[in-house]
């Protein structure tokens, strides 16, 4: 008979923590996406999507989240860690996942257009030498509406910017239509 560790916090309290991070990924401009892995009842890694700050495809909130873990632990196996993100991982993240062993992933939002836990694919159900456990919509609500605002905030911004940089063009075509053009000294016509 196993012995359950004493849970100090609820699988909620810990997705909080991972939509701290989505907060921190916000900031810095990133995708709100937010991870933290848990072990033995408390959170021994986080990490947020940090892709474009980088340049790093591989820097998804996930994986820096199990990078750390991996230092934390001193080992590439996460046996008894669960992970707890506010997106639905992709193949990549998902693949990583099984790698390190996960014991429980834990979502928020669905990602119906790379989301590889059930979504396009579920990698966690193919046969692999490990089986990951998986609960999808904790506190879907909020994790899908930071990224409800985040997209639309830049939607605005790139609007803004589009009719700003067309407002411009438009000035400057029509301060060249009005201005004549310098004669050219280099036409021999214009030489005195
Ligand atoms: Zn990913």
């Amino acid at each position: 008979m196993t012995h359950e560790p004493t849970r100090l916090h609820d699988d909620a309290y810990f997705m909080q923590a991972a939509l701290k991070e989505a907060h921190k990924a916000e900031l810095i401009g990133e995708v709100p996406i937010g991870a933290v892995i848990v072990h033995e009842g408390r959170i021994i890694a986080r990490g947020h999507n940090r892709r474009e700050t980088l340049q790093d495809v591989t820097l998804h909130a996930e994986l820096v989240a199990i990078r750390q873990a991996c230092r934390r632990l001193k080992s590439w196996r996460l046996d008894g860690c669960d992970l707890y993100v506010t997106l639905e991982p992709c193949v990549m993240c998902a693949g990583a996942i099984v790698q390190a062993r996960i014991r429980t992933v834990y979502y928020g939002a669905t990602d119906p257009k790379a989301g590889a836990v059930g979504s396009i694919i579920n990698i966690f159900d193919l046969k692999h030498n490990h089986r990951v456990a998986w609960q999808g919509l904790l506190l879907q609500e909020s994790c899908s509406q930071i990224l409800k605002d985040f997209f639309a905030h830049r939607r605005a911004a790139d609007k803004a910017a589009g009719s700003r940089a067309t407002r411009r063009a438009t000035a400057q075509a029509e301060q060249a239509r009005r201005q004549r053009l310098p004669a050219d000294p280099t036409n021999p016509d214009n030489r005195g």
